[in-house]
């Protein structure tokens, strides 16, 4: 298959586990584009970027080019590692969601990931899951869907996805990352024109998963 899906959303819509399922039940390939945001993160909290400074910005552009970011597009078994380092489970801490959306706001950053991105779409073959897939990095994908779900619901998600944690901390994280994703200035997280909506507050995950396998099998 040559068929790309671009699957944008909020986080804890249900795009990650959505996107894996329906890559590995129609033997397609997978690229979660956020790990990728999150292992650039994880670099430059190890380079030493002061995320409290004001030209922080600056700091993460002029490091953007260096970390070596490698995705492994397996569904069942997805890999992240930067510069030759497995980072799957240093992407998930706190520390690096306080501070991805910054570095995901740095153009430079995003360019660099852009061309990855891009050269891993390739002839296709994949769910591609992320923000702005269906607008900038997959515009001619042939299925675009973007999910969302009600802020407490997300939160619930996310919250019992973690073990554990503080449903009131997590929902307000998910609206700050939701605001400045949405409002930066290049490549803000948007439904894509033609996008199909799918809100997934009532739907179990097997639900969406049946409904989105269906749209891409069309
Ligand atoms: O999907 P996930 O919540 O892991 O994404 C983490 C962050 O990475 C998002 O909040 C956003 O700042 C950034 N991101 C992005 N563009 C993408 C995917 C993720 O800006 N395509």
């Amino acid at each position: 298959s040559t068929i790309v899906v671009a699957m944008d959303g909020t986080s804890g819509s249900g795009k990650s586990s959505t996107s894996r399922r329906v890559a590995s039940r129609l033997g397609l390939r997978y690229l979660d584009t956020g790990a990728q945001f999150r292992a650039v993160t994880a670099a430059m909290i190890d380079a030493g970027v002061d995320f409290a400074a004001a030209d922080v910005a600056e700091q993460v552009a002029a490091l953007a080019a260096r970390p070596v970011v490698e995705s492994g597009t397996d569904p069942d078994a997805p890999t992240i590692t930067v510069d030759g380092h497995d980072v799957a489970e240093r992407i998930r801490t706190q520390e690096v969601t306080d501070h991805v959306s910054a570095v995901a706001s740095v153009p430079q950053v995003r360019q660099r990931l852009l061309d990855l991105q891009r050269e891993i779409i390739g002839a296709g073959g994949i769910v591609v899951e992320g923000r702005d897939i269906g607008s900038v990095v997959a515009p001619d994908a042939q299925v675009k869907l973007y999910l969302t779900a009600d802020p407490a619901a997300r939160a619930a998600r996310r919250t019992a996805e973690n073990g554990a944690g503080d449903l009131d901390a997590t929902q307000a994280d998910l609206l700050r990352r939701d605001a400045i994703d949405s409002g930066r200035a290049t490549a803000p997280a948007v439904a894509a024109d033609g996008a199909v909506h799918l809100d997934t507050t009532p739907y179990t995950l097997e639900q969406v998963v049946d409904l989105v396998a269906g749209l891409v099998e069309q």
